[in-house]
């Protein structure tokens, strides 16, 4: 049977998500990511190295991809700073039509 990954979706809070629908993805910092089972929206988390872990265990695979989705500056990194995700690049786009 597989795993249950707990996590939360911003518009939706608590969703259980099938380890075999949860993919880590490599970049500066590890990221996962997974596909809302409510809404349907691609949500990315930071992690940790206690997160990998256990995602791992639970039976989570790393994407393969050439690129990574995440893009960081390379010389000032803010491991602080949250995650660039698909939701940024949208709001970006609407901000620069508004300008
Ligand atoms: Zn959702």
């Amino acid at each position: 049977m597989a795993a249950i990954i707990r996590s939360t979706c911003d518009d939706c809070g608590q969703v259980d998500i099938k380890a075999e629908n949860v993919k880590l993805v490599r970049g500066e910092r590890v990221t996962y990511k997974f596909t809302c089972p409510k809404c349907g929206q691609v949500v990315y988390k930071a992690t940790d190295e206690t997160i990998v872990g256990l995602l791992l265990t639970g039976g989570v695979e790393f994407e393969e991809v050439d690129t990574p989705v995440a893009v960081f500056h390379p010389e000032d990194p803010d491991l602080s700073a949250p995650l660039f995700t698909p939701d940024d690049v949208l709001k970006l786009h609407e901000e620069l039509e508004d300008m």
